[in-house]
């Protein structure tokens, strides 16, 4: 068998999902017709997932374990897995069985139909609420509104890239403040999309939550594109019409009415101009705050051990 994938999950604390994740993806894999490696990145869970992969290790040695320092967060723990991956192509997915397994021969044959990178659409979430529909709806619209390249509406974590894609990200995506999905479907070559309905989570509950998503969304926003930076221009252009228009209009009653231009036209004034002020320094911050991210320099992750991997990697990810 000369092709291989490799599979990358990111575990935090999935202690409930990870034993029926194991056997749907190890029965998937079995019947495909390719070599395999899974590779599980515990992102410094506190439950007994560390366990639960340490015996899948010793029981299976397609099973290779990255275990992190502490908690990086699941993009890290995706990046940390394409590190590591050997495949002819990798794809990577959650552990709660949110992303069906069933779909990797269908991926596989993206592969071998000339793509190297495969995005899945989620159909329908089983779990979203309204709300989260609504919000992550919005985040996309405004997201493709700002962005010069655009991108997948209901894409997910759940993507697929060849070994050359993989080099790429490796390589050259080394951003400390990222969206890996974006760099996905933003690095060119033969993509493809194929379409998923999201199941419901296996176990456990989701570890995301609206305050992480808000970060997530800005951080992306910001790193995507610098159009928020140039609001300030344009509202003062905006805003300096208006100014004249005021003074005219103040000038022209004060020759011909000879009364005081309103206090409350200052007071309105005064506000939306604080206000606007105010949005602009905001935004700059959150800039400044990006590239102090970047420039500190510091690692995407760190790992403290490694499962049935003979290469050691040096800590030099960034
Ligand atoms: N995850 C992770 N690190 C984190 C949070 C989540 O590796 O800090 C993993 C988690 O174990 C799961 C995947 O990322 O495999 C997606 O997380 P979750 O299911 O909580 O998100 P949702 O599906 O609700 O968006
Ligand atoms: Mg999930």
């Amino acid at each position: 068998m000369s092709e291989m994938i490799s599979v990358v999950v990111s575990v935090y604390n999935e202690e409930l999902s990870l034993q029926r994740f194991f056997e749907t993806i190890t029965n998937v894999l079995s019947h495909c017709d390719v070599g395999y490696e899974i590779i599980f990145v515990n992102d410094g869970s506190s439950d007994k997932s560390g366990m639960i992969l340490n015996s899948l290790a010793n029981q299976d040695t397609k099973v290779k374990v990255v275990e992190f320092a502490r908690n990086f967060g699941h993009e890290a723990a995706m990046i940390a897995g394409i590190d590591y991956a050997t495949g002819d192509y990798i794809v990577c997915m959650d552990a709660d069985l949110q992303h069906p397994p069933e779909s990797i021969p269908e991926i596989i044959q993206k592969f071998r139909d000339g793509y190297d990178v495969v995005s899945m659409i989620r159909l329908e979430n089983a779990d979203a609420g309204f709300i989260k529909r609504l919000t992550s709806g919005t985040f996309y619209k405004v997201l493709n509104l700002f962005s010069p390249v655009k991108f997948e509406n209901n894409s997910s974590d759940f993507f697929a890239i060849s070994r050359q894609v993989a080099e790429v990200l490796r390589r050259d995506y080394r951003e400390k403040v990222r969206y890996l999905r974006g760099y996905v479907q933003s690095v060119g070559f033969n993509r493809t999309t194929l379409q998923f309905k999201a199941a419901s989570r296996v176990a456990g509950e989701s570890k995301y939550n609206f305050r992480k998503l808000l970060k997530f969304s800005i951080h992306t926003l910001c790193s995507f594109s610098d159009m928020p930076l140039k609001l300030g221009i344009y509202t003062g252009i905006i805003v300096a019409v208006f100014g004249l228009i005021e003074a005219l209009y103040s000038i022209i009653r004060k020759i011909f009415y000879d009364v005081p231009a309103g206090y409350s036209t200052i007071i309105v004034t005064l506000c939306f101009l604080f206000s606007v002020t105010l949005i602009v320094i905001g935004i700059i911050g959150e800039y400044i705050s990006i590239m102090f991210d970047e420039i500190k320099d510091r690692p995407i992750y760190i790992v403290k051990k490694t499962r049935n991997l003979h290469d050691v990697k040096n800590n030099d990810n960034g």
